[in-house]
């Protein structure tokens, strides 16, 4: 089959030659945007009903989280392999002996062999780089860091709390440990034209960035950007699925060949969304991307460094 563009798959299998699934875990952290140190409120589109410091107090434990995870995906695959996920929230929020204890405790389970942390770019100190730069020589990991977009205007509108200087410092900072680097962005945030979303694919290849994932913009109910959109909805452009596909491989063209796409889309539960509602699995959603990719005879990369 021809590529389209860099398979997920296939660089986990140079790590894992056998099955490998990633376990999702909510460690019981908070967020640095929501406790008042960085900003109260958190992020606008992020989905404030689901913050709940008795929940995360409650939380069953990462062992608990990994052993039902790992019941369900051995049903299929008993020689299956598992990342654990620290996945909710800001992974890398708490004291070291804290964040240490967590990430260690997911090691110490049976068949997890290794680890995909997601934080905040402005949450990396040196000091805890010390000690994951220690863990990535015996184990897998994987630093992903929410970047949603490039532009400080647009970060100042959702209200991130950092500044795109504190992606490329974080990423920078991780990468250069030898650290495997990823990325995500929100596609689709209010303000941000075609352009500026393709031009953004440019500027993070400027970073070293071994993964991206991307996902479409999701309204969620009950956050500030749902009321946003209430109060003014011309500021939102929520795509039609094809127009979606066509920016999507849009940015695949500008973004540096050897950064491997993780995912496209996400799904929220029907429950908490809003807009849009495509109803697309991941799967069916890849498909698409291919056929619409063949029709337009392109790839990721081919436009890589050429002035639109
Ligand atoms: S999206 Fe992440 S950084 Fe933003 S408020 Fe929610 S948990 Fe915090």
């Amino acid at each position: 089959m021809e590529q389209y563009y860099k398979d997920f798959s296939t660089f986990l299998r140079a790590y894992f030659p056998q099955k490998i699934q990633k376990i999702s875990l909510h460690a019981g952290f908070t967020c640095p945007n929501r406790d008042g140190v960085k900003g109260r409120g958190g992020c606008t589109y992020c989905n404030n009903q689901t913050f709940n410091p008795e929940y995360c107090r409650t939380e069953r434990s990462i062992t608990r989280q990994l052993e039902e995870g790992k019941k369900f995906f051995s049903r299929k695959y008993p020689e299956m392999q598992y990342l654990a996920y620290f996945q909710a929230y800001t992974n890398t929020y708490a004291e070291l002996a804290a964040l240490k204890r967590k990430y260690e405790e997911a090691l110490q389970v049976d068949k997890v062999v290794g680890l995909v942390i997601g934080t905040r770019p402005d949450c990396m100190p040196d000091s805890l780089l010390d000690f994951l730069e220690s863990l990535n020589k015996e184990h897998f990991l994987l630093i992903e860091y929410g970047i949603e977009s490039t532009n400080d205007a647009t970060l100042k509108r959702i209200n991130r709390c950092h500044t795109y200087a504190d992606t490329i410092d974080a990423v920078e900072r991780t990468a250069a440990r030898g650290i495997l680097t990823g990325g995500h962005v929100i596609l689709g945030l209010p303000g941000e034209t075609h352009a500026d979303i393709v031009s953004q694919a440019e500027e993070l290849s400027k970073l070293p960035l071994t993964t991206l994932k991307m996902h479409q913009l999701q309204l969620i109910r009950g956050t500030r950007m749902a009321q946003e959109y209430e109060e003014r909805p011309q500021d939102f452009h929520f795509l039609e699925i094809n127009e979606y596909i066509d920016l999507v491989i849009d940015y695949l063209q500008h973004l540096r060949p050897d950064i491997i796409p993780e995912r496209f889309v996400s799904q929220s539960p029907k429950e908490l969304l809003a807009v849009p509602g495509w109803g697309l699995k991941n799967y069916e959603f890849t498909a698409r991307l291919r056929k619409r990719m063949e029709e337009r005879r392109t790839c990721q990369g081919k436009l890589f460094g050429i002035e639109k």
